[in-house]
């Protein structure tokens, strides 16, 4: 089996944690996982303890962003996201029901506390909300851009605020009548 990433070295049997046994490449150090052995480890090997770590040394990763071929049978592989905020997406074949994890990719599921969840990771309510968060974002980011970021920083308080109100819809409604109340505003953003 040849290397997904680098095409030309073979992979060779490593282990990414105790009693995880996979086909790493000494190149990229990416490798392939499967996850009939992974199931097996994640049941019977607990999960480390530690609150997740917050800072500490950026993760060298080596994502690939390309479609890569599953090096056993060379279907093109599944890709799926880990978090909204992080680019690096898993690779899987779910006829070989093997997972490629790029060059530092299993490091980085351990600080975000995920080397156990990888399955959750597949499934459509992950992707689902990680699709959702990233619209919240963009969002959020437009309407920074729209109005600054002090009065987005109030419309995002305001808000979490309201989330906590059981009688929002008469609040809502209220602003929603009220705009055309409002004094007349030049279309620039007021800060005062
Ligand atoms: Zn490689
Ligand atoms: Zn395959």
């Amino acid at each position: 089996m040849k290397c997904p990433h680098c095409k030309t070295p073979d992979l060779r049997p490593t282990m990414i944690d105790d009693f995880l046994p996979a086909m790493g490449c000494g190149i990229c150090h990416g490798c392939l996982l499967s996850l009939l052995y992974y199931r097996h480890w994640a049941e019977t090997q607990n999960a480390p303890a530690s609150e997740p770590r917050k800072s500490g040394p950026a993760l060298e990763t080596t994502d690939t962003t390309a479609a890569i071929a599953c090096p056993k049978c060379s279907r093109i592989m599944a890709k799926y996201k880990l978090s909204g905020r992080i680019a690096n997406r898993l690779d899987v074949c779910s006829t070989c029901d093997e997972a490629w994890l790029d060059g530092g990719e299993w490091e980085l599921l351990e600080v975000l506390q995920l080397s156990h969840k990888i399955p959750a990771i597949f499934t459509d309510a992950w992707q689902r909300r990680i699709r959702r968060e990233l619209t919240e974002e963009t969002r959020r980011d437009i309407l920074t851009r729209m109005i600054g970021a002090d009065g987005a920083a109030k419309v995002e308080e305001f808000r979490a605020w309201l989330g906590k109100c059981k009688d929002r819809s008469h609040i809502l409604t209220y602003l929603y009548r009220s705009e055309t109340a409002l004094p007349a505003c030049d279309g620039s953003s007021q800060n005062r």
